[in-house]
């Protein structure tokens, strides 16, 4: 069968990776891959994640199989961040993935089984992974104006008018803060308004948590989101662990997912595990073993807190930083998250790379993480010739 298949395009990323891994000049730089990096250019294992390991090394008892519903604790305790602290509506339920990708296909394939005509408006750009994810689970994608290149922010009113063609039933995909790829997060003014439109239009939001905490800290990037969820009927949310929690490989998630009633709920769940049986079966354990771990215990919860502080200071930082380089670049101190969308032509990405050894995507998304006090000032003398405006 495999004759008939046709020739994929190489990512684009991972060949950037080799390149820049194959540049033996010691001062290059890399902003493509997008993992936090420190100031040294690590991505290091955070220590209250090395605490909970050597726990669970010392007190796991039995490798046994769980369920398709994972860390039930896990899910519970994600939940509180999700929804709110002293949030346990019956109308709401999680399980755990694969990974924040795991929980946007699980949540896609919930869709395509549930209401297959429905389409998924995606922001235009977003994370290149989106569009194949619902595609391959059978839907339709649609997408709607986001970014405005003048402001480098959100083009809100433009995003509104085109979700004036959506029809009852679809979904509207939403990143909870810290967008990938512009940097850009929605005001809560905005929030409300998304929410009233979910409700004026009948669309049903899918909110991609995959940065909380990044932008400006756990509970202020969840409140978007909180009062989106608490203003509509029904609701998914995919939550990624891998960037909070600095456990990218281990593919730490959940899907939760909000319906009209506790009744409804229920059949939703068992839909969603006999999807998850078909799809993995099971969750890989260990990640979520070492978030719930430290969510549980007071000690490691406020390390893990400090240590995602640091962090977000560092690539805030950055950001301010980079902002005042020059005037093209201002936004970006008011964006949030790993990302921010520079303006420059891609015809130019590849002579800043020869010349500078700056490594990064042809779209101009640099991740801020790669940046350092040390290499900034390199960095901006290799973009400024090339700034758009
Ligand atoms: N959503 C967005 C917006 C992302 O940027 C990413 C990761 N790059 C994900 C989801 C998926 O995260 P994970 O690695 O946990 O699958």
């Amino acid at each position: 069968p495999f004759a008939a298949l046709r020739p994929q395009k190489p990512d684009a990323l991972l060949a950037l990776i080799a390149m820049h891994r194959a540049d033996s000049r010691l001062d290059k730089i890399d902003v493509g891959v997008g993992v936090y990096r420190d100031e040294a250019g690590l991505t290091p294992v955070m220590q209250a994640v090395k605490a909970a390991e050597g726990r669970l090394h010392a007190e796991q008892q039995s490798k046994s199989y769980l369920g398709a519903e994972g860390d039930v604790r896990f899910a519970e305790l994600l939940m509180k961040l999700v929804f709110g602290e002293g949030q346990s509506d019956a109308r709401r339920f999680g399980l755990q993935t694969p990974g924040g990708t795991g929980a946007l296909r699980l949540g896609a394939q919930l869709l395509a089984r549930a209401a297959p005509s429905s389409r998924v408006w995606l922001s235009e750009p977003t994370w290149p992974n989106h569009a194949p994810i619902f595609a391959e689970a059978g839907l339709a994608t649609r997408l709607h104006p986001y970014f405005d290149v003048e402001s480098r922010g959100i083009a809100f009113d433009a995003m509104l008018e085109a979700l004036q063609q959506s029809r009852a039933g679809d979904v509207l995909l939403l990143h909870g803060c810290c967008h990938n790829p512009t940097g850009t997060q929605f005001t809560l003014e905005q929030w409300e308004a998304l929410a009233a439109l979910c409700n004026e239009r009948d669309i049903v939001p899918f909110v991609d948590l995959a940065y909380q905490g990044l932008g400006n800290g756990i509970t202020a990037d969840g409140e978007g989101a909180h009062r989106l969820l608490d203003a509509v009927p029904t609701a998914l949310v995919a939550y990624s662990c891998d960037k909070n929690f600095a456990l990218y490989r281990d593919r730490v998630g959940a899907l939760f997912v909000q319906t009209p009633t506790s009744d409804l709920g229920e059949v939703t769940r068992a839909n969603a595990l006999a999807l998850a049986r078909s799809l993995w079966s099971m969750p890989p354990d260990h990640g979520a073993a070492v978030v719930r771990t430290i969510l549980d215990d007071g000690e490691l919860r406020l390390s893990w807190g400090d240590e995602l502080d640091r962090m977000r200071d560092r690539l805030n930082k950055m950001r301010v930083l980079l902002a005042t380089a020059h005037p093209a670049l201002t936004s970006v101190a008011s964006q949030r998250g790993l990302f921010s969308l520079l303006p420059i032509a891609p015809s130019a990405v590849p002579a800043i790379r020869q010349t500078h050894g700056i490594y990064m995507p042809a779209d101009g998304r640099i991740n801020i993480a790669g940046l350092n006090e040390i290499n900034l000032p390199r960095f901006v003398e290799g973009l400024l010739p090339h700034l758009e405006k």
